[in-house]
């Protein structure tokens, strides 16, 4: 089998996969160890007998649902490649604009940062691999989320980054410039849990009481006594929930309230002062 021919294979995904060919050829890059544009270049390529056996593998664990970031055990977040295993959250494309927005809203060389539920550490490496004299804290209450954290940061030398294990706020002290989080915010009813790559995520990293709210509203009333005179604190939540967020921190007077959308034209953070 050639590249040609295995890239074609991706109509196996098609109606199972949003991105069938996307996904077919990140199964190729990790199978053969080789960049995407190598298969451009060489589109002749002949696959040797192990990694066509190891890509059919792959590919039929795509077909039963499983997310490549789990089959390849890593994905691609802002200029980082992230080591991925199945007890975080994928980190997506849409939190990139959280990254983007953080960095716009602190404009000084030198900040200190915290990042709640921080997962894979996401949001926490980007954020310290564009400011190196930030000091930025990734905390996650899942052992095996801080330690996989923890591995990202130690494999991208980011030593500007330390990663805790904890409750919220549980693990630090002090003040910060800024708060951020991913929380997990969906209904524990919503029916888009039952459907994708999400089935395969962990539950703790999704899910949220009070309609999505409940993290989102402890994180907020907590952050008061972390944030420094003129901090901000800055969330993702879902696309429907911009008015509750913003509503939960008029209540507990934050001020300079704003919101912006993902590049899905969704909205999808909201931060304030
Ligand atoms: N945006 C993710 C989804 O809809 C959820 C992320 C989260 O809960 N923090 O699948």
């Amino acid at each position: 089998m050639n590249i040609s021919e295995a890239i074609a294979c991706h109509s196996r995904l098609v109606g199972l996969s949003d991105s069938p060919q996307a996904d077919v050829e990140l199964l190729l890059c990790h199978v053969c160890q080789r960049s995407r544009t190598f298969f451009f270049t060489h589109p002749e390529y002949q696959l040797s007998e192990t990694e066509a056996e190891s890509f059919e593998s792959l590919l039929k664990r795509r077909e039963s649902g499983e997310p490549v970031a789990h089959l390849t055990g890593s994905r691609g977040f802002w200029t980082l490649d992230l080591d991925v295993t199945p007890s975080t959250l994928i980190p997506r494309a849409d939190t990139e604009c959280l990254v983007e927005k953080a960095l716009e809203l602190i404009p000084h060389s030198t900040a200190r940062v915290l990042d709640l539920g921080t997962g894979t550490g996401a949001i926490a490496l980007a954020l310290a691999s564009e400011c190196p004299a930030w000091q930025v804290t990734g905390i996650d209450l899942v052992a095996e989320a801080a330690s996989l954290a923890e591995q990202n940061r130690n494999r991208l030398g980011l030593n500007n980054v330390t990663i805790l294990e904890g409750s919220w706020f549980e693990p630090v002290d002090g003040q910060y410039e800024l708060i951020v989080s991913n929380p997990p915010y969906i209904d524990p009813q919503d029916p888009h849990l039952q459907q994708g790559d999400v089935r395969f995520e962990p539950l703790s990293a999704l899910i949220a009481d009070e309609n999505g709210l409940a993290d989102i509203r402890y994180i907020a009333t907590t952050a008061r006594q972390y944030l420094s005179d003129g901090g901000k604190l800055l969330f993702e939540h879902g696309y429907d929930q911009t008015a509750a967020v913003q509503e939960i921190l008029k209540q507990l007077n934050y001020t300079e309230i704003d919101s912006a959308q993902d590049y899905g034209g969704n909205d999808r953070i909201t931060w304030a002062t």
